[in-house]
């Protein structure tokens, strides 16, 4: 990136202290198994920087002692908060409620699993202290997942690239450092179809990415499967742009324009020729065609349309059952 960084980090960290306090969110469902190894390896990379820090727990819902766990880590450790929500909501939700709830100069995203190295904090920091208010994390391989799912994936990225004005950076998951003013911007777009990435995108700010790679699970199952990757990329597309509607109108007018050339050579040649009752063959492919077609675009006029039904509701993103305060969001 051009810009010079010292420059950037006068203009923009006028009030921030070399010492910000970093508050690390984690969405953890059913997370029993890593949790404790998690908050090991966290708390020690938090605990060698010096800063103030909470580390906020959200329970989503989760049906093992995830919740038992957190509390019992909390009870010796000030600097945990635990925020549980009312039932499962998703993770991308319970990014956001422990967005809402937590009160760092900076705050980092980080999966329980593990699969994103906490030490990798430090290196996140130092981009902050650079200036830019989004540090990510873009990993530079993917240990334990099938080629299968590499590939989709990266063909994901291109898809919405092309399609969308948000610049969407590839193999960037959620993990990141932002700045406090980029977390009070993201606070401010609540949709209920939370596509993260594109979020974080659309909020933009000066960003910076760090390379990393992407490790295994250490414990647990992952809660993806392809059918829910399908609707990921569903959830993608449709959250940041409309062009699948546009392309019913392309579509209409190609069909109309082929209509009418083949309309007139039906005229033509019934005119020359008369009119014996043939065509049965092509009628069919014809009515079938287009009766797909529209199908195919209801259903994704209907897409939009579930979306349109799911926000107009305006319901709460989450409700909260529990917020225990670190010792920190007290202060
Ligand atoms: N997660 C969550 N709610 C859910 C599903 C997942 O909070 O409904 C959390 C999960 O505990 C983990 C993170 O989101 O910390 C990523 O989930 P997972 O590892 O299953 O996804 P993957 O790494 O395979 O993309
Ligand atoms: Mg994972």
């Amino acid at each position: 990136m051009g810009i010079p960084a010292t420059s950037l980090a006068v203009s923009l960290h006028k009030n921030g202290s070399s010492t910000p306090s970093i508050s690390v969110v984690v969405p953890a469902y059913n997370e029993q198994e890593v949790l404790p190894e998690f908050y090991r390896r966290t708390s020690a990379v938090l605990r060698a920087l010096g800063n103030p820090y909470e580390i906020v727990f959200v329970n989503d819902g989760s049906v093992d002692d995830t919740l038992a766990v957190m509390n019992r880590l909390r009870d010796q450790d000030e600097n945990l908060m635990i925020v549980d929500l009312s039932r499962n909501f998703g993770k991308e939700i319970a990014l956001t409620a422990g967005l809402d709830q937590c009160t760092g100069d900076v705050v980092i995203i980080i999966d329980a699993d593990l699969q994103d190295p906490p030490e990798l904090i430090p290196e996140l920091l130092a981009g902050w202290k650079d200036g830019y208010d989004v540090v990510y994390a873009v990993r530079t391989e993917r240990e334990g997942e099938t080629w299968l799912k590499k590939k989709t994936a990266s063909l994901f990225y291109r898809l919405i690239q092309s399609v969308s004005r948000v610049q969407i950076p590839k193999d960037t998951g959620d993990f990141r450092l932002m700045s406090r003013r980029a977390v009070k911007s993201l606070e401010k777009l609540r949709e209920q179809h939370r596509f993260m990435k594109g979020l974080f995108a659309w909020v933009g700010f000066p960003s910076k990415p760090v390379y990393y790679k992407r490790d295994p699970r250490a414990a647990g199952e992952t809660k993806w499967n392809y059918w829910n990757l399908w609707n990921f990329a569903l959830e993608g597309i449709t959250s940041f742009t409309v062009a699948p509607l546009k392309v019913a109108t392309y579509f209409g007018f190609v069909i109309a324009l082929v209509a009418f050339i083949f309309a007139t050579k039906v005229i033509y040649k019934t005119l020359m020729y008369g009119d014996p009752v043939v065509g049965y063959p092509s009628l069919m492919v014809t009515v079938l065609f287009l009766g797909g077609v529209q199908l195919v675009f209801i259903g994704v006029i209907g897409e939009y349309l579930g979306r349109v039904f799911n926000e107009v509701k305006q319901r709460p993103l989450y409700l909260l059952n529990q917020v225990i305060p670190s010792r920190f969001s007290k202060e």
